[in-house]
């Protein structure tokens, strides 16, 4: 896993990697202030995706501000 941080909006309810303002899975508010970069490709068979309960693959974040 690569940890790094760049201009991209993380949504503040379910850390999905978003497109803009608003997530599109939850309709949260997103954040440009996070850290850790998370690809779950496959929710049903990741221990992490489960901790974090992720069940669409995709892009995440570990931490969000
Ligand atoms: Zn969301």
């Amino acid at each position: 896993m690569v940890v790094r941080k760049k201009k991209e909006f993380v949504c503040r309810g379910c850390h999905r990697v978003a497109e803009g303002e608003v997530c599109p899975i939850c309709n949260a508010s997103t954040s440009t202030d996070w850290a850790g970069y998370l690809v779950i490709i496959d929710p049903e068979h990741s221990e992490i995706a489960k901790r974090m309960n992720i069940t669409i693959a995709g892009k995440y974040a570990l931490k969000v501000r």
